[in-house]
């Protein structure tokens, strides 16, 4: 089955939901599939870097991939719940295969929700043919909480913009087909961010799209991070999303549905965590008693049981809100900032119950713990996401 009992009866909010559940345990089992397709390689790709392109092609082929692409471009057109709870067991496995798979989500996004019917045909419709990947190309060296401050520009030149500028950190850089890229289209520094830039859709292989080195990062290491750069490279003006001026909102927008998955992600990482703790504590004797039954020990795993049953239920909660059609800003901030602190903290209990043996790569904590970090960081880093849920709870005030 896709989830446990429990967790299965808190998804049952709509019968589109039902159905679709029923749909997911059925056939596709992201459960099944994390544990018998995803641990087993996943200490080899971290220890390798390497793209894990086998996972990612019977990922495709199960559908466990692009599930909110809507049905009339070819997808399932699930709703973010539903799209969580995959994201979820994926991420059990290994987040690094999970980060590359959501990538996926992340670029498609501001063309779900901004592109007109010919864009997302085009875009969204090839994703469900084969199995191709795309990439959300905001930030650059010089700016990433700070997104007003981006300097990539597009210069609108007869029936195209010509894109120049440096973007970096961008999850699967060197692998997408196409990506949705951010850039200043008013170049006066005093037009606010509202109205001072572009979202453009782009070819991946169109001349002047120069893909950086593949990043090597602390954790979630087969995820392929990379700098673009752009030189000259013209971009038709029908693949500008909505129109001049908007992308600001489009690429902010964006972030209502991708970070309840990534809170699901963090939520993943973080039930592994206190599982191999748990099995850990079940076997492992010391003083003539298994290390459980020491109440210091069970107390740690059940402060971790109670963090990963929390961090489940804000992402639940954003993601239930957003597809009730609510503004979930809120939600969202505090799910995405809540699980991405648990599961370093999680993980980094796990390691302490494993002891030395925690510290060893033999194990499973250790790459548990530099994969966690990431989710401090990328999608609004922890301090972002609390300058955002101020900013929202304040507002309920001030009305
Ligand atoms: C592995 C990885 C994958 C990524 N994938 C993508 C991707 O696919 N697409 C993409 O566009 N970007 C991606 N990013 C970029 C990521 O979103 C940014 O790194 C992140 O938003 C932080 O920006 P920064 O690195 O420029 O840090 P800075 O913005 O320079 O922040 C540095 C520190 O200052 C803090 N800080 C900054 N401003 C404030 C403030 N106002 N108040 C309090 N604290 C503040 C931050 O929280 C942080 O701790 C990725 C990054 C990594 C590492």
């Amino acid at each position: 089955a896709l989830v446990s009992s429990d967790r299965a009866c808190r998804c049952k909010y709509d019968i589109k939901s039902v159905v679709s559940w029923l749909f997911l345990s059925q056939f596709l089992s992201p459960r099944k599939f994390a544990r018998e397709e995803i641990i087993p390689v996943a200490a080899a790709y971290d220890r390798s870097g390497e793209y894990p392109v086998p996972i990612i092609k019977k990922a495709w082929e199960l559908g466990l991939m692009n599930s909110h692409i809507p049905e009339d471009c070819g997808g399932m057109g699930l709703g973010i719940f539903d799209s969580c709870l995959i994201t979820e067991e994926l991420a059990y496995g290994c987040t690094g295969v999970q980060t590359a798979i959501e990538a996926n989500s992340l670029g498609q996004m501001p063309v779900i929700i901004a592109g007109n019917d010919a864009q997302k045909k085009k875009y969204l419709g090839r994703m469900t043919e084969e199995p191709l990947m795309c990439a959300y190309c905001v930030t650059e060296p010089g700016a990433g909480s700070d997104v007003a401050g981006l300097k990539t520009m597009a210069v609108k030149k007869g029936d195209d913009y010509v894109v120049n500028g440096q973007k970096m950190w961008i999850t699967n850089g060197g692998k997408a087909n196409w990506y949705f890229l951010l850039a200043r289209t008013d170049a006066d520094p005093k037009c606010p961010a509202s109205k001072a830039f572009t979202g453009f859709i782009v070819e991946a292989d169109t001349p002047g799209v120069l893909v950086g080195r593949k990043e090597m990062n602390m954790g979630q290491r087969c995820s392929d991070t990379r700098g673009i750069t752009f030189e000259d490279v013209r971009i038709p003006k029908e693949n500008v999303l909505i129109g001049e001026g908007a992308g600001f909102k489009i690429a902010m927008g964006a972030f209502d549905k991708t970070r309840p998955p990534v809170a699901a992600g963090a939520t993943g990482l973080a039930q592994r965590a206190l599982d191999e703790a748990t099995r850990y504590a079940l076997e492992r004797k010391t003083f003539g008693k298994l290390i459980a039954e020491h109440q210091a020990v069970s107390f740690l795993l059940a402060e971790m049981a109670m963090k990963v049953e929390l961090a489940r239920m804000g992402w639940q909660r954003s993601a239930w809100e957003v597809d009730s059609g609510r503004r979930n800003t809120y939600y969202a901030s505090i799910a995405k900032a809540f699980a991405g602190d648990i599961a370093n903290q999680v993980a980094s209990d796990a390691v302490q119950v494993f002891g030395g043996n925690g510290f060893n790569s033999e194990y499973p904590v250790e790459k548990l713990m530099r994969d966690a970090k990431i989710y401090q960081i990328y999608e609004g880093t922890a301090q972002i996401q609390r300058l955002i849920i101020s900013r929202e709870h304040f507002s309920r005030f001030k009305k």
